[in-house]
């Protein structure tokens, strides 16, 4: 008898994994004339109560983001906590989750339009478009770190160019990935949008820009830099791309804002002064090669010394590198966030007060920028000392690559007792990035060919001594 039940309890096993549809998300777009009608499907994995997010407090702070949603409507009983961008659901057993929104949104005609607005709220206009995922797709909160599959496709497109991040080269085509593939990325369309590919480490790349002056000198040059820069990091990083990867760049609609940016998943958008004749300028470009070393260099907002001051060097470092600058332009680069640390009156803030300050932005969004990167032209020339070698970048760079470290407060002096003595490391990165006192680059050896001085007036930077043995560091 007891072989027998087993035998009739496998057909009813099957069923029941039949009846029970894999959990999914299925998003389905359309374009409505100033706005992006969604249409959402989902197989959830529990039932009862649960939550789906909306937007993200890192994209510029915003508080009110959640007004961006409009006419929401779904077939399960639900009830929306906007403060904290958040969806309460109430599913009941084996019920497919329906919902409809509209995502809505255009600068305000009065009050402040600033650049956190307008590089992280849904733009959307009858003939433009600029939209983050974050922003777009609900986000389902899925307690045990699950990542759902999702699917995206289109109803009625726009009628005019866009580009998909998350589905580069692809145009409007179904997407397939998991639901973080939808998160950090962005959509922009525009009657002027314009896409040129360039081809390096075998992949394809999309160089996509709306230039509003000397269009043909702005789309030229906007791929020439790309190409030149991205190619040089793709070989400092002794790296073989997996997929494409997309340099968006992108006139603000209101702000008279020089440039400002941000990495994505696959690419990066950066937006700037639409009055502006031209797009690649020093510090344009300066912005452009920071988001693209995003790809590489990125931490979490506690570790944002590493994050953003990390990349702050490298991007001085591989402008240098890649013939892009000359050595001087390191050194130029260097010395503007030493000087803008030393005389910031925020300067000794501790690391975790950054965090709770950040988009209060001035010097609070700027702090761990400058702070990282004193910290770590300091640390170069301490590996350099202890180990005599002079490409201790690229050396550190790739240690981290290759142990796929993610660089975090926890796990940093891990990495670094393999270069320098581990009380030294343990001592200076508590002083200098967590207590936040200042990094007395006077003292203690730097990069060699480099040397730390004080102008007439006490402004303080560093000098190049040596060229020969400066140029020593800079290696792809
Ligand atoms: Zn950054």
């Amino acid at each position: 008898m007891k072989a027998l039940r087993i035998i009739l309890s496998l057909p009813i096993l099957a069923f029941c994994l039949a009846c029970s549809p894999r959990p999914s998300i299925d998003f389905k777009l359309s374009w409505a004339g100033d706005k992006i009608h969604v249409d959402m499907s989902m197989n959830p994995i529990r039932h009862g109560t649960d939550t789906l997010y909306y937007g993200d407090i890192g994209y510029g702070g915003q508080r009110d983001i959640f007004g961006c949603v409009k006419d929401l409507r779904m077939n399960v009983p639900f009830s929306t906590d906007s403060a904290n961008l958040r969806i309460i659901l109430q599913i009941p057993d084996k019920k497919k989750v329906t919902a409809s929104y509209d995502i809505a949104c255009s600068l305000p005609d009065t009050g402040v339009v600033n650049t956190p607005m307008e590089m992280f709220r849904p733009n959307i206009t009858q003939d433009f478009l600029f939209c983050h995922g974050v922003n777009l797709f609900l986000r389902y909160n899925d307690r045990v770190g699950r990542d759902l599959p999702v699917q995206v496709s289109w109803d009625e497109i726009p009628p005019f160019p866009t580009f998909c991040l998350y589905n580069q080269g692809q145009g409007f085509r179904t997407a397939r990935a998991p639901s973080s593939a939808f998160q950090s990325t962005i959509l922009v369309g525009d009657r002027h949008l314009h896409v040129d590919t360039v081809h390096v480490a075998g992949q394809t790349q999309f160089i996509v820009t709306a230039p509003r002056k000397l269009t043909e000198y702005n789309q030229a040059m906007t791929t020439s830099f790309f190409k030149d820069f991205y190619a040089a990091a793709v070989r400092f990083w002794e790296d073989t791309p997996e997929g494409p990867y997309s340099l968006i760049v992108y006139p603000f609609e209101r702000i008279r804002h020089n440039v400002s940016g941000i990495g994505l998943d696959g690419g990066f958008c950066a937006r700037y002064d639409a009055q502006a004749d031209t797009v690649v300028t020093p510090a344009r470009a300066d912005v452009y090669a920071h988001e693209i070393g995003h790809n590489w260099v990125s931490a979490g907002f506690s570790s944002q010394w590493y994050g953003e001051g990390f990349n702050e060097l490298q991007t001085a470092y591989l402008l240098v590198a890649s013939g892009l600058r000359p050595l001087q332009g390191f050194v130029d680069y260097l010395n503007v966030g030493i000087r803008s640390l030393e005389r910031s009156a925020i300067r000794n803030l501790p690391n975790d007060e950054i965090e709770e300050n950040f988009w209060k932005l001035g010097d609070y969004s700027w702090l761990p920028y400058w702070r990282g990167e004193v910290y770590a032209l300091r640390l170069l020339g301490q590996i350099e000392a202890h180990t005599g070698d002079p490409t201790a970048f690229k050396s550190l760079m790739l240690f981290l690559k290759r142990s796929g470290t993610q660089v975090n407060n926890d796990n940093w002096i891990g990495t670094l007792k393999n270069f320098i003595p581990e009380e030294t490391a343990r001592e200076e990165f508590q002083r200098y990035i967590i207590q936040g006192e200042s990094i007395p680059l006077d003292r203690g050896p730097l990069p060699s060919g480099l040397d730390f001085q004080r102008q007439e007036d006490g402004t303080p930077g560093i000098v190049i001594t040596d060229s020969t043995a400066f140029a020593r560091h800079f290696v792809l």
